[in-house]
């Protein structure tokens, strides 16, 4: 499996496990909560050595280009390098949620 893809699927994973945490009308409970909370933890961490790697890698490098733009410079950002966001601007060194982006396409919704 190549680092993008398991960066992915961390954030996947990450999203999908938060969602279940916050939103579910299971009762986890406190115990459970904790535990699945260290694993969130453990996939951000784990996230940010990944894309660390990507980073430091001229092929990989390029695979963290996105087609959204940052709101504030209209420059294409890269994927984040944290995993609770999608977007990073490099050059304004912040990052984005999804819904904050310009999309090329403005055809997608
Ligand atoms: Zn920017």
């Amino acid at each position: 499996m190549k680092n993008i893809d398991i960066l992915k699927k961390l954030k996947e994973s990450y999203d999908n496990l938060s969602d279940i945490i916050l939103n579910s009308d299971y009762e986890i409970g406190s115990d459970n909560v904790e535990v699945l909370n260290n694993s969130l933890s453990t996939m951000s961490t784990l996230y940010e050595n990944v894309w660390d790697k990507i980073k430091a890698d001229s092929d990989e490098r390029e695979e963290l280009k996105t087609e959204c733009k940052c709101p504030h410079c209209e420059r294409k950002t890269v994927v984040s390098d944290l995993i609770d966001y999608s977007y990073l601007c490099t050059d304004c060194d912040e990052n984005f949620y999804y819904c904050e982006c310009i999309k090329e396409n403005n055809m997608e919704l």
